[in-house]
């Protein structure tokens, strides 16, 4: 495994292809540096015999013990503990943790290629080929991002109908030695940070939709991949700083030509498994938010009794209520994915079949209750901060700046207007309204929200994934017995 110092020494060597602004930028950047310390927190809690086991795993290809975010499930166990691992890291770093999309995508990948290969009856590798390259990712202890998401052009077209085929990345050239790709993946969390890329499908695909149907890993620095990023850092503090600051970073991931050579291509024209491919990457990354979901809860909970205790009104019925309901969508969250967790298995759940199994053994969170942690815990985010608004008041959005709480001409006078609850030091106080700032008043905690809203697919996907694996018919049934309902032929 990896220290923190390695990982950004490996950072250092790599080739400059990140756009901040205008200008290319190195990896090792100072506004890179917040979101590469939030990323370090995996590696500094793996390094830490205190959570071994939790945030680190055994491989079951070497035998090794690796990092668990390089991990494959291999039971119910490695599921409970990749929540467990995510909601505690969420926590220390004070929000996403950013790696989640690097194994998510890796165990999806896993089950596919292995289908994949199955389908093709020998003539096709990908499962070996995924498998060497996940030796190096474990023993190394790389970083992974997960590229999924396309540009998408007009939504209402599916990729072969769009004007410009280029909105969601395909194959342009098959060669010998490898495949040539165009296209552009956005949003892609932490890729200016990450070693490796993997891409993987944005949705379903039809027969005809060949060039769209790939999966593949390429080192972040790779030529003809360009990142054009977008940088998500608190304001910087020279005076009272926070005890942790965590910083995001997101990239328009753009594959200009770029060529792929056949061992780092993992699915290559098999639709049908394109389509897995995006559904099992949604279904690990919405288990990961059992984990992310819940800790952003616990979060939220506690800045919000902070903030009812320094106003004075902890007492009061609203806060009460609203502190319950907090507590309940997040422990319902967590709840929802232990038993994703629970009733795991190396099947797949495919809508009109029912489970099937699914891959070379690994395990695989349960669908309906992923899907509705997920779900039920996004939709609340705005909800949450909402309820911060409310019992913090106005104070956050108009908290003055640092300077004028050192300057001596206003110093102690604000810190006697800012007094509330007699029994808070008003300096606490002020870091409080200070972080709680953080969450609703700045630029990053919107695109916090947002990310926390749509990542891992819009509530509607979820909505979509729940409904056509739900066996609706048989509620349907229970209720006509019930009611008195004859089963009769359709009225034409
Ligand atoms: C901060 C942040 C971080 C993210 N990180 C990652 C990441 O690391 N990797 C990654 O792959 N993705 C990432 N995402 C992408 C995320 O998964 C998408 O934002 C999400 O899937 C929604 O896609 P979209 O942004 O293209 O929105 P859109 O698809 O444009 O959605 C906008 C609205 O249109 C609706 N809509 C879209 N298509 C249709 C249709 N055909 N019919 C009817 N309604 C439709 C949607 O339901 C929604 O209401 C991230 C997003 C954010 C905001």
């Amino acid at each position: 495994m990896r220290s923190k110092q390695q990982y950004i020494e490996g950072l250092r060597k790599m080739r400059r292809n990140i756009y901040l602004n205008g200008e290319k930028i190195a990896r090792d950047d100072e506004v890179q540096m917040p979101t590469i310390n939030t990323m370090g927190l995996t590696l500094d809690y793996a390094a830490d015999p205190k959570h071994e086991g939790l945030c680190t795993a055994t491989s079951h290809l070497t035998g090794e013990k690796i990092n668990r975010f390089c991990h494959i499930h291999q039971g119910k166990e490695d599921l409970h503990r990749k929540q467990d691992m995510t909601r505690l890291l969420c926590q220390v770093a004070g929000g996403c943790i950013q790696r989640c999309m690097g194994i998510d995508a890796t165990n999806a990948i896993y089950n596919v290629s292995y289908e994949a290969d199955k389908q093709n009856k020998g003539a096709t590798q990908y499962h070996q080929n995924f498998v060497k390259w996940l030796e190096r990712f474990q023993k190394e202890d790389l970083v992974g991002c997960c590229a999924q998401t396309d540009v998408k052009g007009d939504r209402m077209k599916r990729p072969s109908e769009q004007k410009d085929p280029d909105l969601y990345v395909r194959v342009v050239e098959r060669k010998s030695d490898g495949i040539v790709v165009r296209g552009s993946k956005l949003h892609i969390s932490e890729a200016s940070v990450a070693d490796e890329i993997l891409v993987v499908p944005t949705r379903a695909l039809l027969p005809e939709e060949k060039d769209w149907a790939l999966a593949f890993a390429v080192p972040a620095d790779w030529e003809g991949v360009k990142q054009v990023v977008s940088v998500h850092n608190l304001r910087d503090r020279q005076h009272f700083k926070r005890g942790f600051t965590p910083g995001y970073t997101d990239s328009y991931v753009i594959f200009d030509n770029c060529f792929i050579p056949w061992e780092r291509v993992f699915l290559c024209g098999e639709t049908i498994y394109g389509g897995a491919c995006a559904l099992l990457f949604a279904l690990f990354h919405r288990h990961s938010y059992s984990g992310c979901k819940p800790a952003l809860g616990d979060l939220m909970l506690g800045a919000v009794a902070l903030a009812a205790e320094y106003n004075g009104i902890t007492k009061a019925p609203h806060v009460r209520d609203k502190l319950a309901e907090i507590i309940r969508v997040s422990e319902l969250g967590y709840a929802a994915g232990f038993t994703a967790s629970e009733l795991g298995k190396p099947e797949l759940y495919v809508p009109g079949v029912g489970f099937i199994p699914f891959g070379p053994g690994s395990y695989i969170p349960h669908s309906i209750y992923a899907n509705v942690g997920r779900c039920l815990t996004g939709e609340a985010v705005y909800r949450e901060a909402e309820i911060l608004c409310d019992i913090a008041g106005g104070i956050p959005a108009t908290f003055p700046y640092e300077e004028d709480f050192v300057n001596p001409e206003t110093k102690d006078l604000l810190y006697k207007y800012i007094t509330r609850n007699p029994s808070i030091h008003p300096e606490d106080a002020a870091q409080l309204w200070r972080y709680i700032g953080d969450i609703l008043c700045s630029a990053s905690g919107g695109i916090h929200l947002m990310g926390s809203y749509h990542g891992g697919g819009s509530p509607v996907m979820e909505a979509i994934a729940i409904t056509t694996q739900y066996d609706i018919e048989a509620r349907k049934k229970m209720v006509k017995k019930l009611a008195g309902i004859q089963d009769r032929k359709p009225n034409p």
